[in-house]
C-alpha cells in the first residue's frame, strides 16, 4: 500500500515534489483497534497551513511522515467490539491507502441518512464552520446584507445559503463567471460577484446598494479591503480564513482598511471551530434538519485516485474546485 508524506516545508505554493509517496505494508491492528480501507479523503486549505513549522492552533505535520485529514473509510478487520466488518467510518487518518485506526479516532456514520461524503461537507466539519461562524459572529438578521467570500468553496456555499434561511440578502464574491452562475441559479444568493473582474469594487457595490451588514471572510487579502469599505455601521465579521495568503512568502498585511471598522464600530472575531466543540450536536442536528428540509444543498469536486491527492490539494489554491473538494480513493 502507499502513504503520501510530507517531503519538504515549501515556500510559497507547494508544488508536487514536496510530496513523497511511500511503500508501506499494510498495517496490523492491535488489541482494540481497527484496520480501514480509505474511501474518500477530504483536502483543506488548513492543511497548507501545517506543512509550515509554525506555532498554530493545530500542531504541524511531521517531515517525513503521512499527512493526516479528515478521511472516510470501511472496516477491513477489527479488534474492536465497536466497530465491524464492513462499517462506514469518519476520522482523522493518514493520506493512505490504509490505515490501523483506534477507537477513539473513528466514528460509524450510516450509510443510509445521507450519502456518505456529505460528511466531509456539508454535514460534517465545513457545514459546522458556516453554521457557528455565522449564527454566533455574524448573528445575520432578516433584511440585513450578508456578504461572503470564497462563496462557490465549501464552506462559503454553505454560509450563504444558511444565511438565506435566515432572511438576509446575500452577496456571494467568487473567481470565476461559472461560480457566479451557480451561486445565483442554483443557491438562490441574490447577488454574486467575481473578484477577477477589473471593476470588483465598481460591482461590488452595485451589488450591495444598502452596504454590508455582516461579511463572512474566507479569503483576506484585495476581495476584503473591497468588502470593507461597503461596511455598514455596527457591521459584523466572521473571520474564517485568509486563502489568499497562505502561499504568500513574504508577510501579507492585510486587513489594510481598519479605519473602515472604526468608523463603523465594526466587530471582527477570528474563530476556529473547535472552539464550537461542545455545541457539536445542536450544530449537527440544525443542519441534517436543513438538509433533509431540501434548504441546503450541497456541490462537490471528486478527483478519482489516491495518487490525485496532491494535484487535488494545490487545486484549491487555483480555484478548481465548485464546492467541497474530495479525493476518490476506492469504492465501498
Ligand atoms: P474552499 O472549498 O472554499 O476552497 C478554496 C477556495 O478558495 C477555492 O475554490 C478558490 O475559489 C478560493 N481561492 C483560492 N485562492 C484564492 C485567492 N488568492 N483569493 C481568493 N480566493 C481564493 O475551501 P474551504 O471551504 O474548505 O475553506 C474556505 C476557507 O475557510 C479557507 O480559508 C479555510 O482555511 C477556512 N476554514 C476555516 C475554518 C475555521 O475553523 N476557521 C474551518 C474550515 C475552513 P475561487 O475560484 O473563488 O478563487
Amino acid at each position: 500500500q502507499t502513504e503520501i508524506h510530507l517531503a519538504n516545508r515549501p515556500s510559497g505554493m507547494p508544488s508536487d515534489n514536496d510530496f513523497d509517496f511511500v511503500k508501506r505494508a499494510i498495517p496490523t491492528p492491535n488489541d482494540k483497534e481497527v484496520l480501514v480501507r480509505t474511501l474518500y479523503l477530504s483536502v483543506d486549505p488548513y492543511m497548507r497551513g501545517r506543512m509550515q513549522d509554525a506555532k498554530s492552533y493545530i500542531a504541524p505535520f511531521k517531515l517525513h511522515e503521512a499527512i493526516v485529514g479528515g478521511t472516510i473509510a470501511q472496516v477491513v478487520q477489527s479488534n474492536s467490539s465497536q466497530f465491524k466488518k464492513g462499517d462506514i467510518v469518519i476520522g482523522n487518518l493518514k493520506w493512505a491507502e490504509y490505515s490501523v485506526a483506534s477507537e477513539k479516532e473513528i466514528r460509524v456514520i450510516d450509510p443510509s441518512a445521507a450519502p456518505i461524503t456529505t460528511h466531509l461537507g456539508i454535514l460534517g466539519l465545513t457545514g459546522l464552520t458556516a453554521y457557528f461562524g455565522l449564527l454566533d459572529i455574524g448573528k445575520p438578521q432578516k433584511g440585513e446584507v450578508v456578504v461572503v467570500s470564497g462563496a462557490a468553496g465549501a464552506v462559503g456555499s454553505a454560509v450563504g445559503q444558511i444565511a438565506k434561511i435566515k432572511g438576509a440578502y446575500v452577496v456571494g464574491i467568487a473567481g470565476s463567471d461559472e461560480k457566479i452562475r451557480y451561486l445565483k441559479e442554483e443557491l438562490g444568493f441574490d447577488e454574486a460577484v467575481n473578484y477577477k473582474s477589473a471593476h470588483l469594487q465598481e460591482e461590488l457595490a452595485k451589488a450591495c446598494p444598502n452596504g454590508v451588514d455582516v461579511y463572512f471572510d474566507n479569503v483576506g487579502g484585495e476581495v476584503t479591503d473591497a468588502v470593507f469599505t461597503l461596511l455598514n455601521r455596527n457591521a459584523r465579521i466572521p473571520l474564517c480564513g485568509a486563502i489568499s495568503s497562505y502561499n504568500a512568502e513574504g508577510k501579507d498585511l492585510g486587513p489594510r482598511l481598519q479605519s473602515a471598522m472604526i468608523k463603523t464600530s465594526s466587530l471582527m472575531k477570528g474563530f476556529t471551530l473547535g472552539d464550537y466543540s461542545s455545541q457539536f450536536k445542536e450544530g449537527s442536528a440544525q443542519l441534517i434538519q436543513w438538509f433533509q428540509e431540501g434548504k441546503l444543498k450541497y456541490e462537490e469536486t471528486i478527483v478519482e485516485g489516491f495518487e490525485k491527492t496532491p494535484e487535488a490539494f494545490l487545486g484549491l489554491f487555483k480555484g478548481n474546485n465548485l464546492g467541497k473538494q474530495l479525493v476518490k480513493v476506492a469504492d465501498p
